[in-house]
């Protein structure tokens, strides 16, 4: 039988935990520490209690893992990765951004694009909305999507895995720079010389894109800016809501990634070079 583990306890290691635990016995959520969480599932279902093992007491092999920390936590649970897996393991990050897997000296990992909405606040994880992750197509995956088919968790297969990679960067990279240094949430693209910045960055970010020879549609700039009209006026981004609380950023796997990729490419990028120094600024500071 499939053994599987979560890393990362959070809002989205949880609902991933969640909706495997209804199918599968043999699921493992691992934390810092022992605890107990209070999951919200949405669509007014009951509140479920999540138990969440020691990572670092864990001594179990896993088949199947999905590392959910932050992409800045990443490297301190590299070790207990594996650890805990075996060289037919599959690992999937269910991160945003994008980290460079070749560093990882891990087999079999798969950078997942996450679409599942949440928070955590103490031990209580809220789930908003989606539960979905897209990955590279492969032997491996698809065994793994046949063996999700039951849950709600769905795995969709892509053969470019990297287009959709880059999508979300470039949603990611514009209203998460905006909102994170200007500390305002979505309403600050009412302002003209806000709005027209946030243009230039995915602008920027597709020259860059389409130098890694990434397929993207013609009007993206137009279609990000329009999912942006979408949000309301209230709503923050994760690096809105990190910057206010004075936490970490990913910036590295988002931001960074995207200027290191353009400098790969000796491509002018000044507004992304620009916003990325000061948020690599801000980091730098904490
Ligand atoms: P999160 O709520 O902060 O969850 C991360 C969890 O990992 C926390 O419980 C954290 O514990 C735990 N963790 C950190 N270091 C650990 C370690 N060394 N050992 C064991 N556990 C450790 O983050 P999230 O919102 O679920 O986000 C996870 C990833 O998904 C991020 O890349 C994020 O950008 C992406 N994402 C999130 C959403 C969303 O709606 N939340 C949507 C799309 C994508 P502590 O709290 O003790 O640090």
């Amino acid at each position: 039988m499939t053994k599987f583990a979560i890393i990362g306890p959070g809002a989205v290691g949880s609902t991933i935990a969640f909706e495997l635990q209804q199918h599968f016995d043999d699921t493992l959520l691992l934390g810092r520490q022992e605890a107990t969480l209070s999951y919200y599932p949405g669509n007014h279902m009951p509140m479920h209690q999540l138990q969440v093992q020691s990572l670092t007491a864990t001594t179990a092999k896993v088949d199947v893992l999905f590392v959910a920390v932050k992409t800045y936590q990443l490297n301190t649970i590299i070790e207990d990765i594996k650890r805990i897996t075996h060289q037919d393991s599959i690992i999937v990050l269910a991160q945003n951004g994008r980290t460079n897997l070749e560093t990882l000296t891990l087999p079999n990992v798969y950078q997942a694009v996450v679409y599942i909405s949440g928070q955590k606040e103490q031990n209580t994880v809220t789930h908003f909305r989606d539960e979905r992750l897209h990955v590279q197509d492969s032997p491996q995956t698809r065994n793994l999507a046949q063996l999700l088919a039951p849950t709600n968790l769905e795995l969709k297969l892509e053969s470019h895995i990297e287009d959709t990679i880059w999508y979300k960067l470039l949603v990611n990279l514009g209203i998460n720079t905006v909102t994170a240094l200007t500390q305002s949430t979505a309403k600050v693209l009412k302002d003209n010389k806000v709005n027209h910045l946030c243009r230039q960055l995915i602008d920027e970010g597709a020259h860059v894109a389409l130098a890694e020879g990434v397929n993207l549609p013609k009007d993206i700039v137009t279609q990000i800016m329009s999912i942006y009209e979408g949000y309301p006026d209230e709503m923050g981004t994760s690096m809105y809501y990190d910057i206010i609380a004075g936490r970490a950023l990913e910036v590295e796997a988002i931001q960074g990634y995207i200027y290191r990729t353009g400098q790969k490419h000796n491509l002018a990028i000044p507004t992304i070079t620009t916003t990325y120094t000061l948020l690599h600024g801000y980091l730098h500071s904490k």
